[in-house]
């Protein structure tokens, strides 16, 4: 076992290679090392200490994560392979040509930081069987023609290898100096340069299929025949922390919709408009691709409808992400198998999460006006038109709340350019793949669809269909429609005391966690409904019994039915009702003691309840008749009690009470006393 202590470099994975570990010893040559043996987290660049058993790399340790630079001056050193196994070896001039080709670019590409870049050596090696050889090999017999140079962020070793088949196309490594190339072609040395500068592929994804190099624009994606690299995308040129990149670009704040105008790059003064998502710390980058100066060799530029592998990479504004595996372009697709990698005039980007939404307002044959908003808020996918001019409708299904028990609603709109004065294709809504319903669309594309029965409560799945016009393709929308379940309500009552012959009266409040529920309640005596009421928009009513209710004590029940969207509930009350009072009079014939007389006390009852009972008739402390029943009909009873001999005192008439009537000690105002001296005028009686 020995320890050799050096740089991890990463050589990414091309098309005809695949990805593989290197170690850059601190004496300047390259070994491999087996994947195994490298941490997961490892990033290229990365100081190390790898431990090998003879030639076996069994485990490397990282001492010093990557240094994040920016560029500054940098030199490419050329080696032209002289292959005596082959006959289409790339001449020294060749390659000194396509590397000056490479340099110029990216001084270009540079944003003021690649200050210079030039050509510091440039010879020829002799390596027979080069195609065959590995990269690192190569590599290494080719560093050996320039003693003493680093390979790393500023020298750059350039190996053309023979230009035909069976020989590597192009490979650089990630955190080093080397490129090795099988071609002249720009797209290649300025893309393994790219590679040596950190910057990893760009990757294209539709929102369905996420393809590694397929992002047709800047320099990291794959070569198209002779078509040349385009400017730097905006995240790389983020990545690289260039100074003009940070110039011309307006970073904006999350959670905001702004208007903004972008020239292409390398024109006027905003070229990019950066945004991060707080969530997950992504940034999203904004610029518009013209496909003029410096775009126009590229293949996207080469016309108006550059496409490849089904997705169209046309002049427009360009979305992407910044990622460590790379810069993610955004594309959108339209319909069928057509896919749009840039925006144009009218068109839409919204993301799949729905936070970043890129309303294209205009463009020039330089510029877009773009309106960004972010964090959400709620834009959906617009219509646009596909490449046969044909518009693609948008559909937007939008639930409204729904209620248990109660049937669905949602509305579809219709969004389709090609339609005027309101002639719609046939729309069509299913619930849960059920059967399709038929909608009529009103003149602005807007209809109403109700479901064919009340929902329980549950999740269901809304598709609407549109079959398109004469000039638009069709077009789906879907939604969720969610039936929350009946949500638990409660009832209070509380009954006050009610006396016999009037009504009783019950105060119900019902109650929800949320919101006030409505509905009827329902007021029950046992199994006897007593009365109902609709609630009040406060949730409460006050519900009455019945005057003929006797005395004593009910349990009352309170039922809610509940409503669509609420649960029934209950609950019990006590009512009591209390005795009336009676009327009670009381007359004597006499009121000379020791007369005789007949007393007649009268009592009045209340309701339907007349005076029944008895009277116990005093008078002073002399009981001068007990427990006399009360007698005749109607409403009032009466007794006359005849008294032979009236003691002297008030008169007073007890009153028994019945189940309706309380007991009642009536005091006469009539006094009997002794002989009474009649005035001349007839008047009242007064005592001596
Ligand atoms: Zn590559």
């Amino acid at each position: 076992m020995r320890t050799i202590d050096g740089h991890l470099l990463q050589v990414p994975a091309e098309a005809d290679h695949p990805e593989q570990w290197l170690l850059q010893r601190d004496d300047g040559t390259l070994q491999e090392l087996d994947a195994a043996a490298v941490p997961d987290d490892a990033t290229p660049g990365a100081q190390a200490s790898v431990t090998f058993a003879g030639e076996q790399a069994v485990r490397a340790s990282v001492v010093a994560e990557a240094q994040t630079r920016t560029p500054g001056p940098m030199h490419a050193y050329v080696v032209a392979i002289d292959d005596s196994t082959r006959t289409d070896d790339i001449s020294l001039a060749a390659a000194q040509a396509s590397t000056s080709a490479m340099t110029a670019y990216w001084q270009r590409e540079g944003g003021g930081a690649i200050e210079s870049f030039d050509t510091a050596g440039a010879t020829t090696l002799s390596y027979p069987g080069s195609c065959e050889a590995s990269a690192w090999d190569v590599w290494n017999a080719a560093a050996a023609k320039f003693p003493g140079v680093a390979w790393n962020w500023s020298n750059h070793l350039l190996v053309y290898l023979p230009a035909g088949s069976g020989c590597t196309f192009g490979l650089g490594t990630l955190g080093g100096g080397y490129v090795l190339v099988g071609t002249t072609l720009l797209s290649a040395t300025a893309h393994e340069v790219g590679h040596n500068l950190g910057l990893n592929h760009a990757w294209l994804d539709d929102g369905r299929t996420s393809r590694e190099y397929w992002a047709l624009y800047g320099p990291m994606a794959l070569s198209i025949n002779s078509y040349l690299p385009g400017k730097l995308d905006a995240g790389y040129r983020d990545q690289l922390a260039l100074p003009d990149a940070a110039a011309h670009r307006q970073d904006l704040t999350w959670g905001s919709t702004q208007t903004v105008t972008i020239t292409a790059q390398g024109a006027g003064t905003l070229n990019a408009v950066k945004v991060v998502d707080p969530g997950t710390g992504t940034p999203w980058y904004v610029e518009f691709r013209s496909g003029t100066g410096d775009d126009a060799g590229t293949y996207y530029a080469s016309s108006k409808d550059a496409k490849w592998d089904g997705t169209y990479h046309g002049a427009g504004v360009h979305v992407s992400t910044w990622t460590s595996g790379g810069l993610v372009t955004h594309a959108t697709p339209v319909v069928g198998t057509e896919v749009w990698a840039t925006y144009r005039a009218g068109e839409w980007f919204v993301d799949d999460e729905g936070r970043v939404a890129v309303q294209v307002v205009s463009t020039t044959t330089t510029s877009a006006t773009v309106r960004i908003t972010t964090g959400g808020t709620g834009d959906a996918p617009r219509s646009r038109w596909s490449r046969t001019g044909k518009a693609v409708p948008a559909l937007t299904v939008t639930p409204v709340t729904a209620l248990a028990g109660a049937r669905g609603r949602a509305t579809v709109q219709i969004d389709d350019p090609s339609v005027t004065g309101g002639a719609y294709g046939a729309l069509t809504v299913s619930l849960d793949g059920g059967t399709a319903q038929t909608l009529t669309p009103d003149a602005t594309g807007r209809a109403t669809w109700t479901s064919s029965r009340a929902l329980a409560p549950g999740t269901f799945a809304l598709a609407a269909s549109y079959a398109g016009s004469a000039s638009s393709w069709p077009a789906t929308g879907s939604a969720n429609l969610v039936v929350p379940a009946k949500s638990v309500t409660s009832v209070t009552a509380s009954a006050a005391d009610a006396t016999y012959g009037t009504q009783g009266k019950v105060t119900v409040r019902v109650s929800a966690a949320q919101g006030t529920p409505s509905g009827t309640v329902t007021l029950w005596s046992g199994s006897e409904k007593v009365t109902a009421k609709t609630l009040t928009s406060a949730g409460t009513a006050t519900l009455r019994t019945p005057a003929s209710w006797g005395a004593g004590t009910r349990t009352l029940t309170v039922k809610y039915a509940g409503s669509a969207g609420r649960r029934a509930s209950s609950t019990t009350t006590t009512l009591r009702v209390v005795k009336a009072t009676p009327r009670v009079t009381v007359a004597s014939t006499s009121t000379t003691k020791d007369a005789q007389s007949t007393v007649t006390v009268r009592v009045t009852g209340v309701g339907a309840q007349p005076g029944t009972g008895s009277v116990t008739l005093r008078i002073g402390s002399a009981t001068v008749a007990r427990d006399v029943q009360l007698t005749g009909s109607g409403l009032t009873r009466s007794v006359r009690i005849p008294v032979a001999k009236l003691p002297a005192g008030q008169i007073l008439a007890v009153y028994s009470g019945n189940a309706n009537l309380r007991p009642l000690t009536t005091k006469s105002s009539i006094v009997v006393t002794g002989a009474v001296a009649r005035p001349a005028d007839g008047g009242v009686p007064r005592a001596a």
